[in-house]
């Protein structure tokens, strides 16, 4: 472990508390000075972020994307899957082209969010050299260039930084772009790593040209009627145990619904959301038979360690993974697996007491 360099200066918002990060050349070399090299050194860079992209992923896409044209360079934006409609109007938005498979002609292949290539279902990045520029407390070292800091509170914070450490000018699309990478990570300023330096960064964007107004009532004010006939059909399933509750969602609600995969955001923060309850799960069954699960946790049990454990990853309050169906099947597996880890922090817990 060392510490970044970047963010360090004067005025840099997100300096306040300098962000622990790794890289494979710790202790001789600065990530952002390794990430900043490999930038200067090429001209044609693709950015991509994982399937299903979120807030973090669009936001930060555009944002870089948006650096690296100020800086002179090519960059092109794709994802395996479709923008969700929420952010479909951030500035720039339609750089973003969707896509399975990318060429080889870049210089290198700039990966945000993600633990590996397959997550973002792309194919034809194994050929490219790679960054890896990641938030996640399971982020893995995969990539030729790795800057991990699971302190920041979105990788938007770290596109922020590296736009310090270019000089770069941060205009009001970018900082629209970096405030709802912000916003969204942190469910509205609600978990996650948010501390004072979250808010010194937010008070930068605002006084840049991000609207937070706008911005909130375009993500949180815009729901759908299939989102709302979801969550109705989630919420008729919702069970608790303890301090466990969980609700799921079947193919055929989605179908019912006319649900597209991003109305099932947020529907689990709704079980998380019931007083007594520290961790909460939403099912998904997918066309294929398998079953997508995002975990949230107030903070007390480790989600993203459960999640790793059954071959997803995350944050420790909020964590994802996909599991074998059929439901009941994933629904046991999920809460057995997350028994375990509730009996495990309990014990860790009183042994430190
Ligand atoms: P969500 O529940 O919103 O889909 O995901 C919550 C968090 O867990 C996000 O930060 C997301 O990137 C991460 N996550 C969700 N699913 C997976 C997965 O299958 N693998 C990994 N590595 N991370 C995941
Ligand atoms: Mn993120």
């Amino acid at each position: 472990m060392h510490r970044t360099a970047a963010g360090t200066g004067a005025t840099s918002a997100a300096g306040g508390e300098r962000a622990e990060s790794r890289s494979p050349a710790a202790g001789q070399d600065d990530p952002v000075a390794a990430v900043l090299r490999v930038l200067r050194g090429g001209e044609r860079f693709l950015v991509c972020s994982h399937s299903r992209p979120d807030g973090d992923a669009v936001g930060s896409m555009l944002a870089l994307g948006m650096l690296l044209r100020q800086m002179g360079k090519c960059a092109d934006l794709v994802t395996a899957d479709r923008i969700p409609a929420v952010y479909r109007g951030l500035p720039n938005a339609d750089w973003v082209q969707t896509t399975l498979r990318v060429h080889s002609h870049y210089d290198a292949a700039i990966l945000l969010e993600c633990d590996g290539i397959e997550r973002t279902r792309l194919r034809g990045l194994e050929d490219l050299p790679l960054i890896n520029i990641d938030h996640h407390l399971t982020g893995r070292e995969f990539a030729a260039v790795n800057w991990i800091d699971h302190k920041a509170v979105s990788v938007g914070e770290m596109v922020y930084r590296l736009m310090l450490a270019t000089g770069a000018k941060l205009t009001p699309e970018m900082a629209t772009c970096l405030y709802t990478t912000l916003l969204t990570d942190t469910g509205g300023f609600l978990y996650g790593a948010v501390r004072a330096s979250t808010f010194a960064l937010a008070r930068e964007l605002v006084a840049a040209g991000a609207d937070p107004i706008a911005i909130a009532h375009e993500v949180y004010f815009s729901v759908s009627p299939s989102k709302l006939l979801l969550l109705g059909a989630a919420l008729r399933r919702l069970k608790r145990k303890g301090r466990l509750a969980w609700l799921w969602v079947t193919q055929q609600d989605m179908v019912r619904s006319c649900a597209a995969e991003e109305d099932c955001e947020g529907i689990v923060n709704i079980a998380l959301g019931i007083a007594g309850v520290d961790v909460a799960v939403f099912l998904r069954e997918l066309p294929e038979g398998l079953i997508r699960l995002s975990l949230r946790s107030r903070g007390v049990v480790n989600v993203a360690e459960v999640a790793a454990r059954l071959g997803g990853g995350g944050h420790g309050n909020a964590a994802g993974c996909t599991l074998l169906g059929p439901l009941p099947r994933a629904i046991e597996e999920i809460l057995s697996e997350l028994r375990k880890a509730a009996d495990h922090t309990a014990a860790r817990r009183a042994e430190m007491a």
